[in-house]
């Protein structure tokens, strides 16, 4: 059916519509276990369902709502309790309404002028997550750095290694000058994001140095220093040290402490990857983790992940502001205003690549200011329990070991009947639609992770999640 006559929805269709819209979402997220967890759909499925050409005249929204019935086959249920694959993307009732008043008023954050709460909320929060997290005050705007928000982590990382690559090359970088070789060192767990980084900065992949891990997966900082100076010896100028805090295989901790005075030592530019796990530095006890943060040029972690502000939110904090802005800031012409001109406001756009930004901030602002400092503990804290409880149950059952250390909501585990066996477990609990898991390799073995922070989960839907596992194992021998 074709829409009435008007060219735009009118103000009383979108609030007919939007109460329709939130009742969708509540009715999904009151019935999302009756969907299987992972999208069980084959490749060009969904889209074999979609109309082969755009209608010329617009549709009525109530159809155009109605098309998420053939959508839904092919979602993949991130909210779903049993959700535990990859690591959490949490969400919730605050941050999807502040979402919606960040895409409902349309704002773009490009320039402190263009919408100076956007600005100024985002600085706000993020210096109000530096005491939340107990970080070192030098990250904060009202010292020389401050933070920002990415869309991801991966652009935060690729942010900090601009700053990196422009401060060990005073400014001079040239990816066509072979003199001017520039080196960065990652472990051998360190996320991928990083290499991709390197790609994308146009360092060249020769410049990047992967460094072994301990017994416990965490970067060696003697085989750290070591392959430091044989850098410098060849002529090569070391930049850019990735250590992270809870890498993704395991969540294992790298040990800042001991990487910082390396790079304070041969000056060197010190980034902290702390994707998922940064969130645990809520809670006092769990603030060891980031041990050594005073040594860091840049730290990241992903609110998107363990902290409930859906998808998209990872904050970039910089001790100094400078480094970053002068690698990245370009003003033409029609971008310079007056407020800019009064050197006393912060243009995100000279902290990130895009140009244009949403008022990501707002989400931030809403789960704070919802949950609280208290309440954001009790989450992060549940989940840590609920997580060691699953511990203690894979513990009982002899046929299965924990291959990792357990610091925090990641356990990673076999099956003791070798990779083969594991892999077919994976894919045929998965398959069963009522759990979703993945998996890595660790010491060329195929391994499970099992990984906890959905808002949406108790303690006995794991209980249910771990007791499949169990039979689908028996099933299979
Ligand atoms: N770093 C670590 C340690 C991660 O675990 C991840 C993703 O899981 C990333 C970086 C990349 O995150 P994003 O998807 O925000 O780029």
């Amino acid at each position: 059916m074709n829409k009435t006559s008007k060219l735009h929805m009118t103000t009383s269709e979108f609030r007919k519509q939007g109460y329709k819209v939130i009742d969708w979402l509540v009715d999904y997220y009151e019935n999302i276990e009756d969907f299987p967890v992972l999208s069980q759909v084959s490749p060009g499925e969904i889209r074999s369902n979609l109309p082969d050409s755009p209608p010329a005249k617009g549709r009525d929204y109530d159809e155009i709502l109605s098309d998420m019935d053939t959508m839904m086959p092919g979602m993949t249920h991130w909210q779903h309790p049993n959700f535990h694959a990859f690591f959490p993307a949490g969400s919730s009732g605050p941050a999807i309404l502040a979402d919606m008043i960040a895409t409902g008023t349309g704002i773009v954050g490009m320039l402190w002028e263009t919408s100076p709460s956007c600005t100024e909320v985002e600085t706000h929060v993020l210096d109000w997550l530096v005491d939340m997290l107990g970080m070192p005050s030098k990250f904060k705007s009202n010292d020389l750095g401050g933070g920002v928000i990415q869309d991801t982590a991966s652009s935060s990382t690729l942010i900090a290694l601009i700053g990196a690559r422009e401060y060990a090359s005073k400014g001079e970088f040239n990816s066509n000058d072979t003199n001017n070789k520039l080196s960065s060192y990652v472990s051998t767990h360190s996320h991928s994001s990083i290499e991709k980084a390197i790609k994308v900065a146009g360092l060249g992949k020769n410049s990047l140095r992967v460094i072994g891990v301990d017994s416990d997966f965490a970067m060696i900082p003697d085989e750290l220093e070591k392959q430091i100076k044989d850098d410098i010896e060849n002529g090569v100028t070391p930049a850019f040290v990735c250590a992270s805090v809870g890498t993704t295989n395991t969540t294992a901790m790298d040990p800042i402490e001991e990487i910082g005075k390396i790079c304070k030592k041969y000056e060197i530019w010190l980034h902290v990857d702390a994707a998922m796990a940064g969130a645990a530095a809520l809670c006092p006890e769990f603030r060891y983790i980031q041990n050594g943060l005073e040594y860091a040029q840049s730290y990241t972690f992903n609110p998107h992940k363990w902290m409930l502000t859906n998808f998209d939110c990872s904050v970039l904090y910089v001790d100094d502001r400078d480094k970053i802005t002068s690698a990245m800031s370009v003003v033409p012409e029609y971008l310079k205003n007056k407020g800019s001109e009064t050197g006393q406001v912060i243009d995100y756009m000279d902290w990130s690549v895009p140009l244009g930004r949403k008022f990501r901030g707002l989400k931030l602002w809403q789960v704070i200011n919802y949950y609280g400092t208290e309440g954001l503990q009790k989450y992060i804290r549940e989940n840590v329990e609920h997580t060691q409880i699953l511990k203690s149950w894979i513990e009982e059952d002899d046929n299965f070991e924990i291959i990792a250390p357990v610091p925090l909501n990641l356990i990673c585990f076999k099956h003791k009947k070798g990779s083969e066996f594991n892999q077919k477990l994976h894919e045929a609990v998965n398959l069963t639609g009522k759990l979703y898991i993945t998996r890595t390799k660790i010491n060329d073995e195929y391994i499970l992770r099992f990984s906890i922070g959905q808002a949406t989960g108790t303690i006995d839907h794991i209980k249910k999640s771990w007791k499949l596992i169990q039979e689908t194992a028996k099933n299979l021998i």
